[in-house]
């Protein structure tokens, strides 16, 4: 059945995916209802409603399931049971099962692997005896990151030598952990897919993706790769959506090694990466994703524009001084997306913007002027 407008949608997470979420929503003209512990979270003031609360609060599940014909998230550690809990009172898309097994790097690289789709080399570590193991199979240089919670590189750790894992171990605490080998990288890419409750898939142009410091930095679309090798990326995220059982939006991060392709990791959720689709698609990711979870059809993807997006995190806002926003809104082909957080930390997603040019080298030319502009202090 079809929600339209008029109905209330639920939020798990109030960032700034949720945040863009419900301005989709509420530009549509659904109520959005967000559950966030923080008070002030950046979707939650803009919400309709705004329950703050913790994602296992069963009293706050229960008021958010019954004031929504509908519940989505925007981050994956929401607790499985959380989503179970919900399920039995209203549509909860994405579904627990693919939740599950995307917040955790342990069940979804066995995922990937079980269904033949290619990784890195990893191995499941849950003692110092399996990283010696798993050390002397996968070798050296190897990333150990945690297998829940980890985000932006967070809870990684790089393996030069051998002899690094019992240090590596030591300040991970003794997590459950993958070891990954390092790869050697010709590019990274990623695509944003969406899929409807009858299992239509549509995809989104491929997003040409820098990291800087293990966090997204520039997303260049389209990816600047050979069209044989973008349609294996986007068959492999549709078949990756369907294994899943997946109904919303979700991205898939891809390595491009040698030649090969590797699948990084999946997020059931928009993602950094498709927030060009704001200002260069006909549908964003973000009414894609209220498309979806209403049973709506699922919007046209199509490219408008050639598009470079840039990350802003608060590394940019010098001794807490505020960019001067001048420098980006002066051009007329620069869209300014801010997430309003009150605080910049360094590291923080703050804010990002989109260049739109004719063609891929002028936007990714202003993209990267812009930006060293506002590295400057
Ligand atoms: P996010 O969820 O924000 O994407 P994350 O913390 O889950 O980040 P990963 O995607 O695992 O982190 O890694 C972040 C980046 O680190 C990758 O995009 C890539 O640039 C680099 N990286 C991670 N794993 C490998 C690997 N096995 N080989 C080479 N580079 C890697
Ligand atoms: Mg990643």
């Amino acid at each position: 059945m079809k929600i339209l407008p008029g109905n209330s949608l639920g939020m798990l997470g109030g960032g700034q995916l949720g945040r863009m979420f419900t301005i989709a929503a509420r530009t549509m003209g659904y109520e959005v209802i967000v559950l966030d512990p923080d008070r002030d979270s950046p979707a939650g003031r803009l919400a309709t409603q705004h329950i703050t609360a913790d994602y296992a609060d069963t009293a706050a599940l229960d008021q958010l399931a019954s004031g929504c014909a509908a519940v989505t998230t925007e981050f994956e550690n929401v607790p499985a049971a959380s989503l179970d809990s919900l399920a039995s009172h209203c549509p909860v898309r994405p579904g627990a099962r693919a939740v599950m097994i995307t917040q955790d790097r342990i069940h979804e690289k066995t995922f990937l692997r079980d269904n033949g789709f290619p990784t890195a080399p990893f191995a499941v570590i849950h003692s110092l005896e399996d990283l010696h193991a798993a050390v002397e199979t996968i070798g050296t240089p190897a990333i150990l990151k945690v297998s829940r919670f980890g985000y932006d590189g967070k809870g990684q750790i790089s393996l030069r030598a051998s002899g690094d894992g019992d240090s590596a171990w030591a300040s991970l605490e003794g997590e459950a952990c993958v070891l990954e080998q390092r790869i050697p990288l010709d590019i990274e890419v990623s695509v944003v897919l969406a899929r409807g409750l009858n299992g239509e898939v549509v995809t989104y142009p491929i997003a040409e993706n820098i990291h800087a410091n293990g966090i997204l930095d520039v997303s260049i679309v389209p990816a600047r790769i050979e069209p044989v090798l973008a349609d294996k990326v986007t068959t492999m995220a549709t078949q990756i959506a369907n294994k899943l059982d997946y109904v919303g939006v979700m991205a898939v991060e891809f390595f491009i090694s040698q030649g090969e392709l590797l699948v990084n990791e999946i997020a059931p959720r928009p993602h950094n990466s498709g927030h060009y689709t704001l200002d260069a698609c006909v549908t964003d990711q973000f009414e894609q994703q209220v498309r979806a979870v209403c049973g709506l059809p699922l919007g046209d993807t199509r490219l408008l524009s050639p598009v470079v997006m840039i990350n802003m995190l608060g590394n940019i806002w010098h001794q807490g001084q505020t960019p001067d926003w001048s420098k980006l809104l002066d051009h007329p082909n620069i869209k300014l997306h801010l997430y309003g957080k009150k605080v910049a930390r360094p590291g923080r997603k703050m804010g990002h913007y989109n260049v739109i040019a004719t063609t891929v080298e002028a936007a990714l030319a202003l993209a990267l002027e812009t930006q060293s502009s506002l590295q400057q202090a």
